[in-house]
């Protein structure tokens, strides 16, 4: 008998690393653009961590990830991940991805980023490594015959009666309506959807990164851990462009420095000044931006002219604003880059609903806590999508059971202008519990109205948000500064969600009444 394929939705180097090494068994890759479009994977300039140095070792790469992650890193998970960096670069390499090369010849170039101690980063045509490998993770799977590719969106997951994962409902590509919808069943779910960037009206993401597969995940009943982590890319390059171009942390790596228009260097009274965490330079952006400074990265004293063939990615957005970074600073801003937070998975990948797997960015494996260590998530990725295809594979196939096909609306691909402004102001780098409530608030009433993934993604980030009352990590709160002495992970489902919604609209109406 015929059985169902795996189903993986996202052409991200989570999906396509999933489907890959699934293989010889039967795949269905569902994204929602043309491949190698629409993913972050490709915007990836930094590069990818991996202890492969002589002065470098698996625990010093955990130990770094682990003091990044505030506490809430799981040192198990993180120390397995780390291990699995070499193997991982070696495996890229296997699907024909090639990795810059080390001045003498002989061996991978390895470069630093903040945080880290030692020079990890591996990088594939300068500052082009996501483009490379989506590339080559692409041309591989068009070379395998188990994987099949359809382009359209996953408006739902398909349950079975006994409460597993057993298809997808997807809108075919160029289709609009609920009732063109299609049911897939199969086998088992990756999901590999991504982050959640375009929530907000300045990200780095892909502005179609809007946490469909947040939605998607808790509809379906899964837990969901730590949402209210996200980091904030402090050098967006602001030249006014919405998805924002990114100026890679490699070079502050390689000695740039952030001044306001005064000309002063903010970052040098603070420890590790340039190369601090990630959310302690974006947040000293951010208090230079609310005190009415521009902020801007400047090359010019390291680089020099060599920016042009040293960051030719860099370079060359900065051309397209027409700036020139040999000559001038670059204006940039913090914005919403990764999420640390996701779909709760064991080990292997698995989600706390059977049937369903989750893969990359949309996972929360225990690697990133409360902050990420650059270059962590494609290793993180590439790491993950092997154990997931072991664990599909030593398990025993689903049996095919009726499944209900769902008839909703059609989300939007991007989040509505009203809400991403709304997630910068009031979910932002900085939050207190009077944004959070307005916006769990306003989330609510906007889904009484319309379902949309968007808008509950947004009220489950709120959520999580508003029930952590410290600071930690990328989650830093105007009213609750201090950093608590137990760290502690947050799990929402989504009943939880909208309970908690549901009391704090009341509650506020009931005030307003009680002021009236
Ligand atoms: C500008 C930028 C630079 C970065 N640099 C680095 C770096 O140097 N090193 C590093 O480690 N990380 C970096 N990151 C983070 C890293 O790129 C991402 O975390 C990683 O690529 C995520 O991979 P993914 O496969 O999980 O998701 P993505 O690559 O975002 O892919 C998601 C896929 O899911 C599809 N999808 C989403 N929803 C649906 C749906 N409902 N139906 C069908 N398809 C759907 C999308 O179309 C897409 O194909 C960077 C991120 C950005 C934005």
């Amino acid at each position: 008998m015929r059985q169902n394929p795996i189903i993986v939705i996202g052409g991200g180097i989570a999906g396509l690393a999933t489907a890959l090494r699934l293989a010889p068994l039967p795949v269905v890759l569902i994204a929602a653009s043309p491949l190698g479009t629409g993913a972050a994977t490709s915007l990836a300039q930094g590069g990818i961590a991996a202890a492969l140095g002589d002065d470098d070792t698996p625990l010093l790469h955990a130990d770094d990830a682990l003091v990044a992650a505030a506490g809430l890193g799981d040192p198990t998970m993180t120390q397995r991940i780390a291990e699995a960096g070499p193997a991982a670069i070696d495996w890229l390499r296997e699907q024909g991805i090639g990795f810059d090369r080390a001045g003498d010849g002989d061996g991978i170039a390895l470069g630093l980023e903040a945080a880290h101690s030692r020079r990890r980063i591996v990088h594939a045509g300068g500052d082009r490594t996501g483009r490379r490998v989506i590339d080559g993770l692409i041309a591989a799977a068009h070379k395998t015959p188990s994987i099949s590719v359809i382009e359209g969106k996953v408006l739902d997951l398909a349950m079975t009666a006994n409460g597993s994962v057993g298809g997808v409902v997807y809108l075919p590509a160029g289709a609009r309506q609920a009732s063109d919808a299609v049911l897939l069943p199969g086998r088992g779910v990756v999901l590999a959807t991504g982050g959640i960037g375009g929530l907000y009206a300045h990200t780095t993401n892909p502005v179609t990164a809007i946490g469909t597969g947040l939605a998607l995940a808790a509809r379906a009943g899964a837990v969901l851990r730590d949402l209210e982590f996200v980091q904030f890319h402090p050098t967006a390059i602001a030249i006014g462009r919405d998805r924002m171009p990114l100026a890679t942390e490699a070079l502050r790596g390689e000695g740039a420095i952030l001044v306001n228009a005064r000309g002063e260097r903010f970052m040098d009274a603070i420890p590790g000044a340039e190369l601090a965490p990630r959310d302690i330079v974006a947040n000293a952006v951010f208090r230079q931006i609310i005190a009415g400074e521009q902020v801007f990265l400047d090359t010019r004293p390291i680089l020099g002219q060599a920016v042009h063939t040293r960051f030719p990615g860099f370079s060359a957005l900065c051309t397209l604003g027409g700036l020139d970074p040999a000559n001038q600073a670059i204006p940039i801003r913090p914005a919403a880059h990764y999420h640390m937070g996701g779909v709760k998975v064991g080990a292997s990948g698995q989600t706390t609903v059977p049937g369903l797997w989750a893969c990359g960015e949309v996972a929360s494996t225990g690697l990133h806590g409360a902050n990420r260590l650059a270059s962590n998530s494609l290793l993180e990725a590439v790491a993950q999508s092997g154990w997931i295809a072991e664990d599909i594979k030593s398990g025993t196939a689903f049996k095919a059971a009726r499944l209900e096909q769902a008839r909703r609306t059609p989300s939007m691909g991007q989040a509505h202008a009203s809400l991403r402004r709304q997630m910068d102001r009031d979910v932002g780098v900085v939050r207190d519990a009077a944004g959070l409530q307005r916006a769990i608030h306003d989330c609510w009433f906007a889904l009484t109205e319309n379902a949309q993934d968007a808008t509950l993604a947004a009220l489950l980030i709120a959520v999580s948000a508003e029930r952590r009352h410290e600071s930690r990590g990328a989650h830093q709160r105007a009213d609750h500064t201090r950093t608590s002495g137990t760290p502690r992970h947050t799990e929402i489902t989504l009943t939880e969600a909208l309970e908690s919604a549901r009391e704090l609209a009341e509650s506020r109406i009931e005030a307003m009444e009680a002021f009236a």
